[in-house]
């Protein structure tokens, strides 16, 4: 189902005008009301009145997560704050976090994002919606929540953490559809394998929006056996607002990007300069709607690149293929590139290892190290060492074959690593404490 085909299914000509009639309007205020963008465009010589139209974007300058940590809390603002009708702010682990500030229209406009792609799903009225992503100023629960509510779907805002609960709350209030991230959803589907309370038939679950971090194809293959569901990716960053800045659709083969809302473009991270059509490169979006904290060309680190062509559900929004990874998440391990997300879908092509892992990377005698943490499935596990070899050995000569790094495998038992119910945390790199 489509929520909104007016917007969703825009012919290209329509939707470039409505973009650059939004661009002229909101580099006029920000140049108006915010001194960041002011001085920025100053510098550069540029006026918004240079700006004409959407194929003038490159001329306006880049925003940085950097600039964001420098304006904090409200200097990116453009309105006041009798206006502003909620705060989130993102859970920095460093420093100081990022903040966002919405108005009535914004949060709106967010709903509006979350449910274009909750209808993907068919979610409507009677269908109850387990929101388990977290509540509080992580943009996940309550984006998820009103995105819910804009399709006269059920919230059952149980938030993160507690699974027990969760399953008993899943199956007797029959939920239609589970929110959250990949990694929790996983690890409600291993605890609903062991219950011997419940089981997978007793739940009416039919879809799964899942986000906040990446996730691979054999994740998904994983979910949707497990819990019985679609799994659809819904992609979002709290500077946009937060997840429903675009999802997949039913045909899963990228996500639809809502692009009358966010101005999405794709750039060369080392020239800045834009990339041709279907290059992959660093996303950069313009929030084209946002009233309260407009943003634009935030670099947003993820490595992807933009499908333009026509999909199959017949939504004509660019697509944004699967991202390859963050360009702060990438870890130059003995001078090579590597993402996590790789060792993840090295995992999944090997049925007898769960998707879990754990990278420690460190520095001994000026040489990294690369210590990978696995777990095998409990049919397969055994704590002896020559039992695990046979494992061992394969999944290390794919590693070295796709990665060209020599790993130090590590068997773990069956949930010997530890799960979160947030975003999942892979890696720990020792490096940073010597420097
Ligand atoms: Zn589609």
């Amino acid at each position: 189902m489509i929520h909104n085909p007016k917007m969703e299914c825009m012919g290209r000509e329509e939707m470039t005008a409505l973009q650059s009639e939004r661009l002229r309007k909101i580099v006029k205020t920000c140049y108006e009301k915010v001194p960041f963008y002011k001085n920025k465009m100053d510098k550069m010589g540029i006026k918004p009145e240079d700006i004409k139209g959407i194929e003038d974007i490159h001329k306006l300058p880049f925003t940085t997560k950097h600039d964001l940590r420098d304006e904090y809390p409200f200097g990116l603002q453009a309105t006041p704050m009798s206006e502003v009708r909620r705060i989130h702010a993102s859970s920095g682990t460093t420093g100081k976090p990022v903040v966002d500030t919405y108005t009535d229209n914004d949060i709106a406009n967010w709903a509006e994002g979350v449910a274009r792609v909750m209808a993907v799903g068919d979610i409507g009225p009677g269908d109850v919606v387990q929101v388990s992503y977290g509540y509080g100023l992580f943009t996940g629960g309550l984006g998820a929540h009103d995105g819910a509510h804009v399709r006269g779907a059920v919230q059952l805002p149980t938030s993160a953490g507690n699974s027990e609960k969760q399953i008993m709350l899943m199956k007797d209030f029959q939920s239609a559809a589970l929110c959250c991230t990949p990694s929790y959803a996983l690890h409600l589907a291993e605890c609903i394998e062991k219950s011997d309370q419940v089981k997978i038939e007793d739940m009416n679950l039919r879809v799964g929006f899942f986000g906040a971090e990446p996730w691979t194809e054999g994740m998904r293959k994983e979910l949707e056996a497990k819990l019985h569901i679609k799994a659809i990716d819904i992609y979002g960053l709290t500077e946009m607002s937060g997840p429903g800045v675009g999802g997949e659709c039913e045909y899963q083969c990228g996500t639809h990007l809502w692009e009358d809302m966010f101005y999405p473009e794709i750039i060369n991270p080392d020239t800045l300069e834009p990339c041709k059509p279907g290059e992959f490169g660093e996303l950069v979006f313009t929030s084209l709607c946002k009233e309260a904290m407009p943003i634009i060309r935030y670099r947003t680190r993820d490595l992807t690149r933009l499908i333009y062509d026509k999909c199959k559900c017949g939504r004509t929004a660019v697509r944004m293929d699967r991202i390859l990874g963050r360009s702060d998440d990438m870890m130059i391990i003995r001078g090579v590139n590597v993402f996590p997300s790789q060792i993840e879908t090295v995992l999944t092509e090997f049925p007898a290892f769960t998707p879990q892992y754990f990278i420690t990377v460190d520095r001994k005698n000026n040489e990294d190290t690369f210590d990978l943490d696995v777990e095998l499935r409990s049919e397969f596990f055994s704590p002896n060492p020559s039992k695990q070899m046979p494992y061992i050995k394969p999944l290390y000569d794919r590693i070295v074959s796709l990665i060209g790094i020599k790993p130090n495998i590590h068997i773990k038992e069956p949930g010997g690593i530890e799960r979160s119910i947030g975003k999942a945390k892979h890696v720990k790199d020792l490096r940073n404490f010597q420097n």
